[in-house]
This record gives C-alpha cells, structure tokens and sequence, in this order.
C-alpha cells in the first residue's frame, strides 16, 4: 500500500541523517542516549559495506511518520521534528563519533560507561580491547560515506591519553580531509597535538572538570590530579583559539550542587584565562529519571541562573550542549 505523504505527517532527525557514531559494543547512528537505528552489532572489524549502511539509514527514515512512528526505536526523542520538503535524506555522514574504546586514566562517578569499564583506572596506553578505528575509519573513507569537507570527528573514550591509537586516528583525518574536531578528554595528560589543532583552528577541545578545589576533584574523579587540570588549562589557554576550550561544569546531586563551588569554579576558570564555560546536568541522572513525573531537585533552577549570571558578570561564554539547553528550557525554566 502506498502511504499518502501528502496528509501524513512525517518526521526528521538531523542526527539520523548526519551522524555515525562507533561506539565500543555498537555501531549507530547517533549519541542521543535513545538507542536509535543500529548499524552494526558488536562491530569486530568487518567490511564496510556502503549500501547496507544506506538501507538501513532509509528503512529508519521510512518508520518517521505518524503512523509507523509506533515501531521506529527513535519514537519520543528530542531529536525529532517535522520533516520538511526540503529535507533531503543524505548518502554521507558529516559528524562522526569516534568512542570505540572504555578505558580511563581516571573514575569519574557520573562515568556513562562505569558497567563497561568495571570502574577500572588505566594508566597504560594501549588499543581499544573492543577492536581498532583506523581501519574502520579508512574503509569509511574509501565508501564515501564520509563528506570530507564538511566532516566533524567528535573523539570521546575513555580517554585519549590512554589510546594507542588517537594520534595515528587524528593523523589519517587530517590526510583524508576534515573540517574539524571536536575532543574531549579528562585533560589530565596534556596533548602536543591537541594544542597545534586549536591553533590551527581546527578544534574543540572539552573537558569537565566539575568543582574547584582537589577535595572534591578528588571524591568526584577518584585520582589526586587536579592540580595537572589546572596547568594543562592554562596551557591550553595561551592558544590564540582559547575561546574554543571549554570546561564543564557537570551538577553531582550531594557533591557540587551549591552556589559556592560554582562561583569559586567560575572565578577560578576566569582566572587562568578559560574563556567558554558549560553547564551540564549529570547525563546518568536524566538517562534514568522521567522528568515528566518526577522534577528536578528545586535548587537546579538556581544554579543555572546563577551559573548564567556569573558568566555574563565575567564576560564569559556559557556553553550547553542541545540536550542540557532542552532540559532547562522545558523543566527548569518552563519555557
Ligand atoms: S530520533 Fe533520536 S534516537 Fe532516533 S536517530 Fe535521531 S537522535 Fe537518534
Ligand atoms: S573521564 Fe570520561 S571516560 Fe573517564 S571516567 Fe570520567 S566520564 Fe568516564
């Protein structure tokens, strides 16, 4: 039966469309923290094939209306609009997440991939012990699955200061074309590399950093490494791109969750130069609570708006990520 588009509403997710994402257990589509379409399963080096890719991005697509919405796996994400007509389905991907390995030279509470990593702290470079990018990465390539000239790699982890492979990986982009980078890392290693990409412009460079004072560093991180953070930061300040170094401020119910250690982090940031700051709600947290039914910690709304007023007082930029900027507008601020 064909369905008449005409009257049916449909939908649309850049993310579906634009992003890949290599994770260590699963290759998909995006990061969204819905598990949306899949494109491999426990993916252990096999051949890149071009249009298993397309069909399974088509047949997704095909799900996005409101009828068939029911069976889609992206049914109620935030991601979703209304498709319009000059939403074109695309044949490449131009952002992709490279998040292939677990391991962490620290153990962050909050840690999304805890249950993954057994809350192990690794101080050894090595490979991904789920399997290796650069040949993934140049099979992309080679498919034209990846729109080198507009192409974003976000490389997240584990951390990259304990991947054998993050030099190489950044080396074979750069040679095959990218736009830019987008990387995060618990900074607690300082990266050559990282500094000559932010001042060529060609990055983002992210980290949290979540409280001001090595106490707290220290319950919330579980490594005695703040003071490194801080002169790594400082170093990364000094780049002429420094607006592009951002440090987060991810809100630890019981932990950071007061108006005193965001102000003395804002300080403390504005001091040693950090120009772009971000606001972030624990992730875990909002994985696991529906926050139609249950709201927010009442303090929450405070925090944001004061963290917002500090930064305008110090000239600062604030930072949020998409999913943060709908959760404040929705539930902290009614919007
Ligand atoms: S709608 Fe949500 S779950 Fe589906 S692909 Fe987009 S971001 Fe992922
Ligand atoms: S730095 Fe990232 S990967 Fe490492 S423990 Fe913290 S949240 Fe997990």
């Amino acid at each position: 039966m064909i369905k008449s588009y005409l009257i049916m509403k449909r939908f649309f997710c850049e993310e579906l469309n634009n992003v890949i994402s290599c994770f260590h257990d699963r290759i998909m589509s995006c990061c969204s923290g819905q598990i949306g379409p899949v494109y491999f399963e426990a993916y252990k080096g096999q051949k890149i094939d071009k249009n298993l890719f397309l069909d399974i991005k088509h047949k997704a697509f095909d799900l996005l209306n409101e009828e068939d919405i029911e069976n889609s796996p992206c049914k109620g994400c935030f991601f979703l609009r209304e498709r319009k007509e000059t939403d074109i389905i695309s044949d490449k991907f131009n952002l992709i997440n490279v998040s292939h390995w677990t391991q962490c030279n620290c153990g962050c509470i909050y840690c999304a991939r805890m249950l993954d990593s057994k809350g192990k702290i690794s101080q050894k470079t090595e490979k991904s012990g789920y399997y290796d990018f650069l040949p993934l990465l140049k099979q992309l390539y080679k498919n034209e699955l990846l729109d080198r000239e507009n192409l974003t790699a976000c490389i997240q982890g584990g951390d990259i200061s304990v991947l054998k492979e993050f030099e190489p990986v950044v080396k074979e982009f750069l040679k095959q074309g990218i736009n830019h980078f987008y990387i995060l890392s618990n900074n607690i290693k300082y990266q050559p590399i990282v500094k000559k990409l932010l001042d060529l412009n060609k990055t983002h460079f992210t980290t949290a950093l979540d409280c001001a004072n090595a106490e707290l560093y220290y319950k919330l991180k579980r490594v005695d490494k703040f003071n490194d953070c801080i002169n790594n930061l400082k170093k990364y300040a000094k780049s002429p791109n420094s607006i592009n170094v951002i440090v987060r401020y991810i809100i630890i119910e019981h932990f950071n969750d007061n108006i005193e250690e965001i102000t003395n982090f804002i300080n403390l940031m504005h001091d040693i130069g950090i120009k772009t700051v971000e606001f972030m709600i624990d992730n875990k947290y909002l994985l696991f609570t529906d926050l139609d039914k249950t709201p927010m910690p009442k303090h929450y709304k405070e925090l944001y708006l004061h963290f917002e007023q500090l930064c305008k007082e110090k000239n600062m930029n604030l930072h949020l990520w998409d999913k943060t900027r709908y959760v404040v507008d929705k539930y902290l601020l009614n919007k």
